[in-house]
């Protein structure tokens, strides 16, 4: 409920290069480390995106967009929008979006929540973010949320 709009899958994907200090999750920077996501995993999210309640899938990390997860992601949004059309995906990246906008991810990708977290910034009480500098892109729109 915290990682977008609505009860969401999330993802937590291993592998982030950008070293935030106070980063909640540096268990996820090595990107070779985490579970590896099977065949078993993949019949899990599907299972779970496929229920009436849930609004989409959210991809958080660690960084889904580092450069060595960027294939595999982009065959998963494929598939989940193939699967899923009407369902949402967010996706959480330290990169800014100046940065990533022309990935092909972001045909596929209906929000993005961009930048670094930045301890100095960080406010608990920003919507689906950690730290104020980060932005929340609608990517339809090409406008930001917050
Ligand atoms: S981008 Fe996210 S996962 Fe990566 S170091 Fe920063 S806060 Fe941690």
């Amino acid at each position: 409920m915290k990682n977008g709009d609505g009860l969401r899958a999330v993802l937590w994907v291993s592998g982030c290069e950008h070293a935030c200090p106070g980063c909640q999750n540096p268990v996820t920077w090595n990107p070779e480390d985490g579970l590896l996501f099977d065949e078993k995993a993949r019949e899990e999210l599907f299972e779970i995106l496929g229920r009436d309640y849930i609004s989409g899938l959210t991809l958080s990390g660690g960084d889904p967009l580092y450069p060595g997860n960027r294939e595999d992601i982009l065959s998963l949004l494929k598939e989940v929008k193939e699967a899923f059309p009407d369902k949402t995906v967010w996706c959480y990246t330290g990169y800014l979006y100046d940065d990533v906008k022309s990935l092909p991810h972001m045909e596929y990708i209906d929000v993005l929540v961009d930048g670094k977290y930045v301890e100095a910034l960080a406010d608990k009480q920003y919507k689906w973010a950690g730290s104020t500098n980060q932005k929340v892109y609608d990517l339809h729109s090409k406008t930001v949320i917050i």
